[in-house]
């Protein structure tokens, strides 16, 4: 057994379908926001150096986040491998991997932009109850009044406005395209349509790592 990496745009559904692939495979998820907590709460080397680096206010060089991922791949739970999320960012942290772990398959669960800024765009949700609302897919039955409270107070998240979603997918975009065409070359890219029912694009996922 070896890892898997798995990318997705925001809004793609990437977390629903992290689960569904730990589920399948028992590989635990490793990501590198996860990694850097522990690290920190344990007090290790490496992580008193990110630690430094974070209150800087500085990025993390990749000489500790690889190092990070070192240390946690010798940990028992990943003996059998591990689902990296959110890692590698950049080539120079893929081929840095490439020494530390064998990659099986890289899942790039791929939506269309317009599908993304109508799925993320246009949500609401209660102040009160935290019930979750769609203007499209899924609106109150009185326009804002919560169905499940009766609440009046609809909240509307400033950063799922459409210019700041598109930046966010343009930002994915070129920080994943050189990525995915690395892994393409090396023929362990598995392209996902992500653009369907939940439980499809898992099956999808599941028959394209092999169970
Ligand atoms: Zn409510």
């Amino acid at each position: 057994m070896a890892s898997i990496v798995l990318f997705g745009p925001p809004g793609a559904g990437k977390g629903t379908q992290a689960v569904a692939i730990m589920r399948k495979t028992g590989l635990p998820q490793v990501s590198t926001g996860d990694m850097l907590r522990a690290a920190l709460a344990a007090g290790s080397a490496l992580g008193l150096e990110a630690k430094s680096y974070m209150e800087a206010g500085a990025l993390v060089p990749d000489s500790v986040i690889i190092g990070l991922i070192d240390e946690r791949m010798q940990q028992e739970d990943a003996k059998n491998g591990v689902l990296f999320d959110g890692f590698p960012r950049t080539i120079a942290q893929a081929e840095a991997l490439e020494n530390i772990e064998e990659i099986k398959v890289v899942v790039s669960i791929e939506v269309p932009d317009e599908r993304i800024v109508e799925r993320i765009c246009g949500r609401y949700s209660c102040s009160d109850c935290g019930a979750v609302y769609h203007e499209k897919f899924n609106p109150t039955s009185v326009p804002d009044v919560c169905d499940s409270c009766a609440g009046r107070q609809m909240n509307r998240r400033a950063d799922d406005n459409e210019d700041t979603v598109r930046s966010r997918l343009q930002a994915y975009h070129n920080q994943t395209a050189p990525l995915a065409e690395w892994y393409s070359n090396k023929g362990i890219l598995l392209r996902v349509n992500g653009d369907q029912q939940i439980e499809d694009v898992a099956s999808e996922i599941i028959s394209g790592i092999g169970g």
